[in-house]
Order: C-alpha cells, then sequence, then structure tokens
C-alpha cells in the first residue's frame, strides 16, 4: 500500500505544539486509502512530541521539515518543501496521496504543491475512500445543491480536507521520526512576514474546526448574549450572518457563508438567521442542523433537522438552562 502524506495542522505556542483536530481526522481518512504518515512543518525541537501524537492515529512515520528558514515567509516555501519531500519519498516507495487541511492557508499550499508536482488537486473533500483507480473523494458543492465524487487522475492526489469530515479513530502507529532537509528558493522567498499577531483569546473552539457550531443574525437585534451563553453551555464556536456583522455586532471572522467561512460541524444551531443561499453555502454540510427563528415561512426551515418557531430570547435561555442541568 502506498504511504498517504499528513500534513500536521497546528499552531506551534511557546509551550509546545497545539495541533488540531483535522489531523487526527486526515490521519483516520488516510488509513483507508494507505498506509498513513504526518509531515510536521515546525520547530525540529518540538518533533518528538508530534510524532508521540500522531502515532497514537495510526501514523507510522513523522517526517519532520525544521521550519527555521520557512517561518519568516507566507506560504511558499512549505509548498516547496512538500514539493521536495514527495520527490524524494516517490522515490522510496510512492506517495499515494498528500492531504492537507482545507483552510485558506492549506488550500494556497496545495495548489502551489499541484501545480511543483504536476499534479491533480481536489479541495474541500468531506470523505475519501478507496478506489480502483487512487484515492475517491466526496465534495459537497454550489452551496450543498449536489454531491460530487471526484478522483485525481494525473500525477499524486492532493487532497484538501475539510475540518470535521471524520470521527478520528485511534490506531496503532510506529511513530518513527525522519528529519527532511529542504532548500527554498528565492523565488518562495518573494513575501515576508513583518509582523504577527494571535487573535484574541476567546476561550472558545476555532469556528472552523468546532464539533458545535451556535450562530446568530439579524433576529438577534444586536443582543448575542443568548446566543453565547448556549454556546458556552454546549462548549461550541459562535458564529454569524452577514447581516449581523454588517451591523457591526460581530467581527468579519465570525461571518459563515459564501464570503465567510466554511464549517461543517456535528450541530449547528442557527438563531434569527433566515436561511439565504449565501449563508447556507458556509454551514450546508453540518451533519445536524437546529434553528430558531420566529418566522414559520423562513427558508431556513427547508433544510433544517430540528426547527423551533419561536423568540430565540426566550428559546435559546430555555434550551442553555436545560443544557446546563443535564450536564449537573
Ligand atoms: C455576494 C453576496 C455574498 C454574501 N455572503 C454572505 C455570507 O457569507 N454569509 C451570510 O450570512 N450572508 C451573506 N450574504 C447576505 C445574505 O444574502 C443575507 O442577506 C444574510 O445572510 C441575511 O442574514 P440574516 O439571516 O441574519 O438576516 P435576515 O435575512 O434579515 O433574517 C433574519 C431572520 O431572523 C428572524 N427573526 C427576527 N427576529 C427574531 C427573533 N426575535 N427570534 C427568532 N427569529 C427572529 C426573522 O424571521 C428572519 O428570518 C451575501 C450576499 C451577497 C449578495
Amino acid at each position: 500500500m502506498s504511504e498517504i502524506l499528513v500534513v500536521v495542522d497546528h499552531v506551534d505556542l511557546p509551550e509546545g505544539v497545539a495541533i488540531k483536530k483535522s489531523t487526527y481526522e486526515m490521519l483516520t481518512l488516510a488509513a483507508r486509502i494507505g498506509v498513513p504518515s504526518a509531515v510536521f512543518i515546525g520547530p525540529k525541537a518540538k518533533g518528538a512530541g508530534v510524532a508521540e501524537a500522531v502515532k497514537r492515529y495510526g501514523a507510522q512515520r513523522l517526517y519532520v521539515v525544521d521550519d527555521e528558514d520557512l517561518k519568516s515567509y507566507p506560504v511558499a516555501p512549505k509548498a516547496e518543501a512538500l514539493q521536495q519531500l514527495v520527490e524524494k519519498t516517490s522515490q522510496s516507495g510512492g506517495v499515494g496521496a498528500v492531504l492537507i487541511t482545507s483552510s485558506a492557508e492549506g488550500k494556497e499550499v496545495a495548489g502551489r504543491l499541484a501545480i511543483t508536482t504536476g499534479s491533480g488537486l481536489i479541495t474541500d473533500a468531506i470523505d475519501i475512500e478507496a478506489g480502483d483507480d487512487g484515492p475517491l473523494t466526496t465534495q459537497s458543492v454550489f452551496a450543498g445543491s449536489y454531491t460530487v465524487k471526484a478522483r485525481v487522475t494525473r500525477g499524486t492526489p492532493i487532497i484538501t480536507v475539510k475540518p470535521n469530515s471524520a470521527v478520528p479513530v485511534e490506531a496503532d502507529g510506529a511513530g518513527q521520526v525522519d528529519e527532511v532537509a529542504v532548500t527554498v528558493s528565492e523565488a518562495a522567498r518573494g513575501a515576508r512576514i513583518v509582523a504577527s499577531q494571535p487573535r484574541a483569546v476567546t476561550g472558545r473552539p476555532e469556528l472552523t474546526e468546532a464539533a458545535i457550531v451556535v450562530s446568530g443574525g439579524r433576529g438577534t437585534g444586536g443582543d448575542f448574549d443568548p446566543v453565547e451563553d448556549l454556546a458556552d453551555a454546549l462548549g461550541a464556536a459562535v458564529g454569524a450572518s452577514r447581516a449581523a456583522v454588517d451591523s457591526g455586532w460581530k467581527p468579519h471572522s465570525y461571518q459563515i457563508g459564501q464570503t465567510g467561512k466554511n464549517v461543517g460541524p456535528q450541530l449547528y444551531f442557527a438563531s434569527g438567521i433566515s436561511g439565504a443561499i449565501q449563508h447556507r453555502a458556509g454551514m450546508q454540510t453540518s451533519k445536524t442542523i437546529v434553528a430558531v427563528n420566529k418566522d414559520e415561512e423562513a427558508p431556513i426551515f427547508e433544510l433544517v433537522d430540528f426547527g423551533v418557531v419561536g423568540d430565540l430570547h426566550t428559546v435559546l435561555p430555555a434550551v442553555t438552562e436545560e443544557v446546563r442541568r443535564r450536564k449537573g
């Protein structure tokens, strides 16, 4: 079976490396189509800790690319490093696919990697299975109106995978660590990071990764307290419609939809959101959708699993209270 390279999605913190759940999800998908290996582009000294973590999700090997010479630049050097790793690994047996998280950065890295390796690219996969001619992916496109199966027909399949596409399954890996030396071209150093500021800590999960998202729209009237209280009771992230963001009630980073973020949680809770097509585009792949809206004709009710016709300022506090009561 060929090796499947999973690029470790992480945040480098002073005290260690926070590995994102999407990494474990991709390792689980990788095991379905080949032998999973992980690729960590980060500080060499933290490689052993990462190896221990990915080993628990079946990684047979961890390739460590020290980022000392790469971290001052945006994505181009990462794509070059992966290209060199794919070429080296191909010489020693063959890479069956490269899986990268479907974030803005992940998709740019994947696009560059596909071009430099002469490979086909599939973005925003929500599932991957083994096919007769290589990995077969599932995508949800045109605002969720179509489900598409696709496969790469040329080169090494480069696939970006949406967070929450699989339930991570623990598996025994070998966790062998291989340090990989890469060279970065002058062309890849064409843009340099001059300042970097971590986002303010909210204590809530990252929107695109959260298993549960509670969103508010114009129907909140600008009062997000009931939305945030429910989110905190459920351990969820908070999202917003564009109407709420345009009104200045929440920053743009909260916006879900065509011109905002794309989420696919296990549970999406829409409150005071009408369900415009542009909003649906960012949340329609959620596993279970619940909506609270006082208008029973609101289009959001066309796609919900559970709908409540009512005022969110009454319904949400009642749900929050019940969640807290059941959690004890
Ligand atoms: C090019 C383009 C891109 C866009 N991109 C996005 C995008 O990325 N994301 C996005 O969200 N939108 C986007 N939009 C805007 C989109 O078309 C809608 O205008 C927007 O989603 C509406 O937001 P909303 O549902 O909060 O507000 P509304 O459509 O005004 O709906 C508010 C809902 O709240 C309900 N309500 C009111 N009061 C209460 C209450 N007390 N309790 C319960 N329910 C109540 C109402 O019945 C209504 O259904 C885009 C539009 C364009 C043209």
